[in-house]
């Protein structure tokens, strides 16, 4: 099948057999060429044109987000210098596609989605369609902003995580140490931008256990009505989760893969040590149905939940209420936002 160009852009699509038609590479202008996959034609099949390669193949686990930006660039390169650009790989259906979307979502992030602009790609090329680990990926790409750097941000280090827990778990073992996210250890802190904290203490000894930016919403009232249905809070990994979720240890020189796949949490108050919930990290069931995965949920019977507004967030007159100025908390005293005491 011929290369096709996407609507209102200098940019074709193809397979690996549009790089045969010269003439029609002449015709449409092509000067720059981007190959997005692992075989490689013959060197000479480019010269004559400014050539980029990235080796992947098209199976939902390659990881194509990180290449995003330096496709990106020579993409644009090539347009700015008033040029052509093919993007193949070696049917035109899926890796090329992904590519030519995230430039799209580059371009426009708040007009486009990933899957309207995979629409005005099918427009022209109706048999795009990025396999679903990469439609995933272009989410991804597009909840970050569509950033030109991808591989610092948290939320692909999140990724990276979890897809690291996926095959761990795959091959039937916990995941190494040094691949879990502790959350409340990146230098870029989840931000709490939330009117309200939840806060979440031990029933019994009330150590503070989490608070909003480090519990993972779920389930079907995910959002409309918090978590209040469900027998379980889970949570991102935490520094304080380390003894349960390792009992080992770190580089003790035990076996790899040494770590248990479940088990339970403990208040990690050592003189309360109750049992507080448990990890799976082949995911677990709520009691409202829904799967998460890796899943360190705490059992609801064993915690406390409170809400406490972020009043240096709101403007008084959205609390609705009025103190004295010597009650008026103090906007600067930050240190129960956000990470609490952990
Ligand atoms: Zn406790
Ligand atoms: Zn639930």
């Amino acid at each position: 099948m011929a290369m096709n160009r996407i609507p209102g852009q200098n940019i074709y699509i193809g397979g690996i057999f549009s790089l045969k038609n010269r003439a029609a590479l002449e015709r449409a202008n092509i000067t720059h060429v981007l190959s997005v996959l692992r075989l490689q034609p013959q060197e000479e099949t480019f010269a004559g044109f400014q050539h980029h390669r990235i080796d992947v193949d098209d199976v939902e686990d390659e990881n194509l987000l990180e290449h995003f930006p330096s496709a990106i660039k020579f993409i644009q390169s090539g347009l700015d210098a008033g040029g052509g650009v093919l993007v193949h790989c070696a049917m035109g259906k899926s890796r090329s596609a992904t590519i030519c979307i995230a430039y799209l979502l580059h371009q426009q992030p708040s007009a486009l989605t990933p899957q309207s602009a995979l629409a005005i790609i099918k427009e022209s090329r109706p048999l795009c369609e990025p396999n679903d680990g990469f439609m995933k990926q272009l989410s991804i790409y597009h909840q970050m902003g569509c950033p030109d750097d991808v591989i610092s941000h948290p939320l692909y280090n999140r990724w990276l995580y979890r897809r690291e827990v996926e095959e761990s778990v795959a091959c039937g073992r916990a995941p190494e140490m040094s691949s879990v996210l502790f959350e409340d250890e990146q230098p870029h802190k989840s931000q709490d931008n939330t009117d309200r904290t939840t806060e979440i203490k031990c029933r019994k000894c009330r150590r503070n256990l989490a608070t909003t930016p480090f519990i993972i919403p779920h389930g079907p009232q995910n959002g409309a009505k918090g978590p209040t249905d469900c027998a379980h809070i889970f949570l991102h990994p935490l520094t304080w989760m380390r003894p349960c979720l390792f009992p080992n240890g770190e580089d003790d020189g035990a076996p790899p893969g040494d770590a248990p796949l479940s088990g339970r949490l403990t208040c990690p108050n050592t003189s309360c040590g109750s049992n507080i919930g448990k990890f799976a990290w082949q995911g677990m069931q709520c009691s409202c149905g829904d799967w998460v995965v890796p899943a360190i949920g705490l059992a609801k019977a064993r915690i406390d939940m409170s809400q406490r507004v972020n009043v240096g967030r709101l403007p008084p007159a959205a609390l609705g209420i009025r103190m004295p100025p010597s009650m008026r908390p103090n906007p600067a005293d930050d240190s129960t936002n956000g990470r609490g005491n952990l």
